[in-house]
């Protein structure tokens, strides 16, 4: 499978936030997200086998623990990712797969964690989730909404009430954009949408979503790759 890195850190999103964590990053991504932080994933990376980042990630954490499948975006290579998850869920690791929403999940082995897009207007993306993707959704699973602004808030409150999905999954995230081209001060100047506006929407509309900041961001300097 093609490869743009695998490298170890710290969980930055989702309810796994701040946990050790290997990152398995696959190249390629066929969306193209106004906010997109990974566009160095959407070209070139390195062959790798199976067992060559089976082997890579032992050494990173060599007692199971944390791995997570992104990218770009991981599932459009499907054919080979599905066994790789497959192999890690069999060693022991916990396995969390960040994906789009726009490509089809039933082939996801049971087990593995999803951390499933649903795209607002704002990303560019709009109108990509595949709705098909919502029965393919677990107990432990998660649903993230990364909003730009207002009308992107509006359209995540009314998707999560329509399709009742705080019954669905574990969690469903409600995570502000970060200006890609963000750096230096490790602070929310750099969200496009002011958190403490969000969580003032979040509380006034009584919407069952976790506030999901991006804390790698605010760790080290947000342009930083790798961490
Ligand atoms: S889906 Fe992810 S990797 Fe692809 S363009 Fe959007 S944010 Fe970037």
């Amino acid at each position: 499978m093609q490869i743009t890195e695998i490298y170890k850190s710290i969980q930055g999103e989702s309810t796994h936030a701040g946990l050790p964590c290997v990152f398995v990053r696959l190249t390629g991504c066929n969306l193209r997200c106004t906010w997109c932080d990974s566009e160095y994933t959407f070209f070139g990376g390195h062959r790798m086998s199976l067992e060559g980042v089976l082997e890579e990630v032992e050494q990173f954490s060599p007692h199971g623990g944390l791995v997570e499948i992104t990218g770009g975006e991981p599932m459009l290579q499907e054919r080979e990712l599905v066994p790789l998850m497959q192999r890690l869920l069999d060693a022991g690791y916990t396995v969390l797969l960040e994906t789009s929403g726009e490509r089809l999940l039933e082939r996801v082995p049971k087990g593995v964690i999803k951390i499933v897009d649903v795209k607002c207007p704002g990303s560019g993306e709009g109108d990509t989730f595949l709705m098909k993707n919502l029965e393919a959704m677990e107990s432990q699973d998660e649903l993230k909404f990364v909003l730009s602004d207002r009308s992107d808030y509006e359209f995540a409150r009314d998707f999560v009430a329509r399709h009742q999905l705080a019954r669905r999954v574990n969690a469903v995230l409600f995570s502000p954009a970060f200006r890609k081209e963000a750096t230096g001060t490790r602070n929310t100047s750099h969200c496009l949408l002011d958190p403490q506006e969000l969580v003032e929407w979040m509380l006034a509309d009584h919407v069952p979503a976790r506030l999901n900041l991006q804390i790698h961001k605010f760790v080290w300097d947000p342009a930083l790759k790798g961490v």
